[in-house]
Formats: structure tokens, sequence, C-alpha cells
């Protein structure tokens, strides 16, 4: 088996489902006391989030770039970022390190060829919607076409990820405002629902709504146990 690095901590909240589902994963298929070999590097989240929102992504590359240096120097074989945001940084890390970034776009293709679908509704962060850093390889890489929620929308989404989802509050009134959200890019053609941030999963669960979802935890975590095992 390989050793698998993780940059985590964006949030802890996430990063606990991942290393529950890796750990799952190994035993799975290779049964008894087997275990997922991991090298972690968990951040302080604070000063991440302080960056982001001044927009100073220089600072948080520089933090990231230390974290996936230590996992590689610690013995990891390959890299996976623990979050959809912090792809906005992606090529940036891959330079940096001479260990492969299983990268978040791939995981999501993963899926949405599981599911079937060729038209994906987007949730996450006003960076991961707004911006083209996941969007984009899904369709150059895979034509795969995404569409987001309104400015409104999107403004409760990423404000309700920041202040509740990677604080650990989990509400039925946020959880009924995801559910709208999801059936109305549903009705506007989405076969299926990224939920393309690390938390979302913990509030919204595929009985929940009508349409297929793509929890990006479990999408890049398989994508993490093809390669480590
Ligand atoms: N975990 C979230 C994500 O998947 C948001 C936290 C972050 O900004 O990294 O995007």
């Amino acid at each position: 088996m390989k050793t698998l690095g993780i940059l985590g901590g964006m949030s802890w909240e996430s990063t606990i489902s991942y290393y529950k589902l890796l750990n799952e994963g190994v035993r799975d298929a290779l049964g008894g006391l087997h275990s997922c070999r991991v090298v972690m590097h968990s951040v302080d989240f604070a000063p991440f989030a302080d960056q982001m929102g001044k927009n100073d992504w220089k600072s948080v590359t520089a933090g990231l770039i230390e974290g996936a240096k230590s996992v590689e120097a610690g013995g990891a074989d390959a890299l996976i970022i623990a979050t959809n945001t912090m792809h906005k940084v992606a090529d940036e890390i891959q330079s940096a390190v001479n260990i492969p970034l299983l990268h978040m776009a791939d995981a999501i293709a993963g899926g949405a060829k599981k599911t079937g679908s060729s038209k994906l509704g987007l949730l996450g962060t006003a960076f991961t919607m707004e911006q083209d850093f996941l969007s984009r390889p899904l369709k150059e890489k895979y034509g795969l076409d995404v569409i987001i929620p309104d400015s409104e929308k999107r403004s409760m989404v990423h404000c309700s990820i920041f202040d509740e989802l990677c604080c650990g509050k989990i509400l039925d009134k946020t959880r009924a405002g995801y559910v709208k959200i999801i059936e109305d890019m549903a009705a506007q053609g989405a076969e299926a629902i990224v939920l393309g941030c690390t938390e979302i999963g913990l509030l919204v669960k595929p009985d929940d709504v009508s349409v297929p979802l793509i929890d990006t935890v479990q999408a890049h975590v398989e994508l993490a146990l093809d390669y480590v095992l």
C-alpha cells in the first residue's frame, strides 16, 4: 500500500470524514486490521480563512506549500488537498512538490461518470462557485457543464459554510435552504449536484433531495483509495 499525504484542517470537521472513509475503504478492500497509511498536515484554519477573506492568496499558498512539503518529507507518495476551495492554488502546490496531487476535479468527474451526468449543479464557497478552478477542468478535460445558483443563494451557501458548517453547527433551517437550492438547480437541468465544499455532506444527505449528489469527500476518497491500493 502507498502512503497518502493529506493537507487537512480546512475544516477539521470534514477532515474527520476523510480519515474515517479512507480507513473504512482500506479495511473493506484488505480486511482484518488493515488501515490507511496516512501522513497528515492539519492546519490552524483561522489564519487561512482570514487571508482568504482579504484575498491574500499569496499567504494562503505559502502556508499550503509548507504543509505539502512536510507531508512529502514525511514519506507521502501522493497528496490530497482536503478542501475544494484550496484547489484555487492547486497548480502552485503541485509545482512545489515532487509527488502527484490527486485533484478534486478528477474526483468529481469520477462521481459524474458514476451517476451518468453531464450537467452538474455546483455548491461551495463563493470562490469555488464563482471562479473556474474546478468548473474549467471539468469542462475542458471531461466535457462536463456546470451551473451555479444565483448570487443571493450563493451568498447564503458561502456564509453558512464559514459561520456554521466549519464550526460544527448543523441546522435544520439551513438544510431546508440547501434543499430548495438543490431542487431549483435540478429543475434547471442539473443531473447531479456537486457538494463542492467538504462540509456540505455533513448537512445534506442523499435522501433529503430528489437528484443524485456527488459528495466531494466521498469522491476524493475514492480517487485516493484507487491510488494507495
Ligand atoms: N472545506 C471547504 C471546501 O471544501 C471550505 C473551506 C475552505 O475554504 O477551504 O471548499
